[in-house]
């Protein structure tokens, strides 16, 4: 039976409305409380351990709805969907029902076997009733109640004063966030493709339809799971619009929340309570759990002092914003290749919500007005703009566009920064050299950290954060929680006042922050801190046995790191190897390349912890969305396309093999392996192993040894080298499929242009053909095949890979556990099946589909 949750800031009413709903169902329905928080003097509140707890309690698979009064209730009840499992959280409804009426008829559905489509239905149709008496005009409650259990679009059509035709359709959102910055992201990217004039409105919300191009307008939308929309198009190609932007939202956006938090709170951890009770402490909210005790970084950037002013060379003043504005597309892209390394494409993703702010019309416009029609200033302009937008989020009632002001904030400070020429937004504390970066452990306390400032954080630095403000659903916590680093927000401003180096310790999971904590606090928080490691472990036994089918058929399963931090953690999650080393990183945020001795100290270290799995080294693969400032790469029109990965390296030999020498060196007594990125040819492959060659002879006639058997791979991510594998395999030991390039050349459609974006899917059957036939290709010449593009991640991919006959795939760390997991429900023929019928799908939504009926 659905079982619901209920989710107040009181007790008393959340008690009261579990009461009446039990008494309508006669008790037949499990109904669970998680309301108030556990402060005498202030027990009004919430707290989503405490809703994670109540899920847990009465879940079963036929599904758990959570219904809410209103702010933060909503965000703890986000915030502990966040803390299950990705099977159960598929299971798990968050419903805008209004929470007396809601939780009744939710009740009285559910006792008599509705399944959660239909509870959900009568939930949100509950006030239908109440509003028939009163005479209220609810006909568009009445339409979503009546189609709630399909993803429907009922087509219709007009004509507007220009004589264009209008068409509409209607659209039920069903991914678990609705329109966040992400899904956002995309949708504006594809209306922004048409050339029609295309406008969205959020029907369940009764919110006006806004421009479907302006990521702030749609993103003010505040659309959730389960709203409605209308979506017209007017113009020549509006019927192709509505059908790519059906197609976008009927694909749930692309979404597949595969993220296995790294620290996620767990129930174990929770059998081991801090004794506190006489120990002063300061109260935040948690955003990302885990302990930390280090000396405090107070870290205090300081603001830009804006002029306002007169000015009459307008022009000029539009054109150096500009170039402001360029410049800050740039840096935004570079932090988003960093980041897309260090914490995934998926979080990276963030930061295409930041490029489309600066693309908005509707933003540009306002500022282009100011300048010209008032003669404002451009920094005096930009930041008007910024602020009534930062306001207009702040003024919604809806906690998670709330947290999109932090977004606003960060891209407007960053244009800001390069119209004023303002160098370094700084802190107070001297123990670091530059912005951010720590040379000691410690535990970062600010009033706010910007996403951008968050992507560049090194974990082994900062051990904890501690903020005033944000929340735990804030993009700054989402990357934080990927990065592993505890985090508290929301804490009092006391913390602001306490000296640099005092020592402080911190348990995210409580929110919890002890200044100068007694002996007596360490020793329970690093017992916490011990007991959360066994937890996690145990958790992951079985993410560490090998990924086997029903019919015992292996696949090995590796991890993609970007260095030696992520091997251990990599290791912890159940990687039996590391299957693509991207050594960018080594060459990021340094004025020269790295010397072959300090290469060589991380690959040995790396391999070393390795302990004989086998290690896959892929040399620099620079330029493309990669660009390392003191390479002096020329301006490229097609970067991607341009002089990147092998073909710079041979035009480099001194870089080239400087590396190659490192490589080798680490060799001896371990697994590594090389592999060449952005193979194209058979003369390429065949030059760099000539260079290879010349080094190894170079070594052995020093006397130095290296592992004479070493195999030699490629990446096989450029069509021309799908086509030719049957010749490149004759050169090397092994391939590996880079699908992230090998789709953006595909489709022709750059991986980072968030306009084209939903081209580049790995699952479209176009990739997952030449994917079929550079396995057959490898096989047929006896050498093995593995896979190292973001599509290994995805969940659903797994039975494809595997029925493709991969022999490797190589996926982000915390991926690999569900990977694991999805191969074992299957058997080798039923894979086989499922890939050949993926590759007779017209189009990657389909082929997901497919995949998810299952
Ligand atoms: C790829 O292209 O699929 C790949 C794994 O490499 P990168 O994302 O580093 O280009
Ligand atoms: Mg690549």
């Amino acid at each position: 039976m659905v079982g619901i949750v209920i989710v107040s800031h009181s007790k008393q009413l959340a008690e009261g409305v579990r009461e009446l709903a039990a008494q309508m169902v006669q008790g037949k329905v499990p109904l669970a409380v998680a309301a108030g928080i556990d402060d005498p003097e202030n027990p009004l509140g919430t707290d989503a351990m405490q809703v994670y707890e109540a899920i847990a309690s009465i879940y079963t698979d036929e599904g758990v709805i959570i219904l809410m009064d209103l702010g933060s209730a909503l965000m703890s009840a986000e915030m502990a969907l966040e803390f299950l499992s990705q099977e159960h959280r598929d299971k798990v409804h968050l419903c805008e029902a209004p929470l007396v009426e809601g939780a009744i008829a939710a009740a009285v559905a559910a006792a008599s076997g509705s399944n959660i489509q239909q509870v959900m239905a009568e939930a949100r149709g509950a006030l239908l009733a109440k509003a028939t008496q009163l005479g209220v005009d609810m006909s568009h409650i009445q339409q979503e109640t009546a189609h709630v259990s399909t993803s429907f679009v009922i087509e219709g059509q007009r004509t507007n004063d220009t004589g264009h035709v209008t068409k509409e359709i209607r659209l039920l959102v069903r991914n678990r966030l609705g329109l966040h910055a992400r899904p956002a992201a995309k949708f504006v990217a594809t209306a922004a493709r048409f050339q029609s004039q295309i406008k969205v409105k959020n029907v369940t919300k009764n919110i006006e339809a806004v421009r479907a191009d302006s990521i702030n307008q749609v993103a003010t939308l505040g659309v959730r799971q389960g709203h409605e929309l209308v979506i017209t198009a007017t113009g020549s190609d509006a019927d192709e619009a509505l059908a790519a932007l059906q197609a976008l939202v009927e694909s749930h956006f692309g979404e597949e929340e595969t993220t296995l938090l790294p620290h996620y709170p767990t129930t174990s951890s929770l059998q081991h309570p801090i004794s506190t009770s006489s120990h002063h402490f300061l109260q935040g909210i948690p955003a990302s759990s885990g302990v930390a005790i280090a000396p405090v970084f107070l870290y205090c950037p300081t603001p830009i002092d804006i002029q306002q002013y007169h000015v009459d060379k307008i022009e000029e003043e539009w054109q150096g914003l500009q170039v402001a504005i360029q410049i800050a597309q740039e840096e935004i892209q570079a932090l988003l290749s960093q980041a897309s390394i260090q914490i995934g494409d998926a979080e990276a993703a963030i930061f295409d919500a930041h490029l489309l702010f600066l693309e908005d019309p509707v933003v540009l416009e306002a500022v282009h007005q100011r300048i010209f029609e008032q003669h404002l200033n451009a920094e005096a302009a930009w930041q008007a703009v910024v602020d009534e937008l930062a306001n207009h989020y702040r003024s919604i009632e809806d906690s998670y566009l709330q947290e999109r002001v932090a977004d606003v904030v960060d891209v407007g400070q960053r244009v800001l920064r390069l119209l004023t020429g303002f160098q370094s937004h700084i802190r107070i504390s001297d123990h670091s050299p530059t912005h951010l970066h720590l040379c000691d452990p410690a535990i970062l306390i600010a009033t706010d950290l910007s996403p951008s400032d968050t992507a560049r954080l090194d974990p082994t630095k900062v051990l904890g954060i501690c903020t005033t403000s944000g929340s735990a659903i804030c993009h700054s916590a989402i990357i934080a929680r990927r990065l592993g680093i505890p985090v508290i927000v929301g804490l009092p401003t006391e913390i602001l006042q306490v000296a640099d180096n005092t020592l402080v310790a911190l348990d995210g999971e409580s929110g919890r922050v002890w200044i100068e904590p007694e002996p007596e606090i360490q020793t329970a928080l690093e017992a916490k801190r011990e007991a959360q490691q066994v937890a996690h472990q145990q958790a992951l036994t079985t993410a560490s046995s090998p990924a086997m089918t029903r019919d015992q058929k292996q696949i090995s399963v590796f991890a993609n790191i970007g260095g030696l931090s992520d091997t251990e953690e990599a290791l912890i999650l159940g990687a039996e190897g590391v299957g693509l080393f991207r050594t960018e990183f080594l060459y990021l945020e340094r004025t020269t390349p790295p010397s072959e001795e300090e290469q060589l100290v991380v690959y040995q270290s790396i391999a070393q912890l390795l302990d004989h799995r086998p290690l896959i080294i892929r040399t620099l693969d620079v330029g493309g969305d990669k660009p390392i400032p003191y390479l002096n790469f020329p301006h490229e029109t097609n970067p991607f396309l341009g002089w990147r990965g092998i073909r710079f390296c041979l035009d480099n030999p001194d870089i080239f093999k400087t590396q190659l020498r490192a490589i080798l060196k680490a060799s001896p007594g371990h697994q590594i392996k090389i592999m060449f990125p952005m193979i194209a040819t058979v003369q390429e492959i065949q030059a760099a192993k000539a260079m290879l060659a010349e080094v190894q002879a170079e070594l052995r006639q020093a006397g130095i040894p290296f592992d004479e058997n070493m195999e030699v791979g490629i990446m096989v991510e450029i069509p021309s080298a799908v086509v030719l594998a049957e010749q490149l395999a004759a050169e090397v030991d092994f391939f590996s499929l880079g699908t992230n390039d090998l789709s953006q050349y595909i489709m022709a459609a750059d991986r980072t242009h968030p306009r084209v974006a939903t081209l580049v899917d790995a699952m479209h059957p176009a990739v997952l053909r030449m994917i079929q036939q550079t396995v057959q290709a490898a096989h047929k010449a006896g050498i093995w095949v593995g896979l190292c593009g973001e599509l290994a991640a995805d969940p659903l991919a797994a039975t494809i890979l595997l029925g493709l006959g991969l022999d490797e795939v190589s996926l982000n760390p915390q991926a690999i556990p569900e990977f694991k997991q999805a191969i074992a429900q299957l058997t080798m023929a039923e894979a086989e099946i499922i890939a050949a019928s993926a590759m007779q799908q017209n189009s990657a939504a389909e082929v997901r589909e497919l995949v998810r009926k299952l």
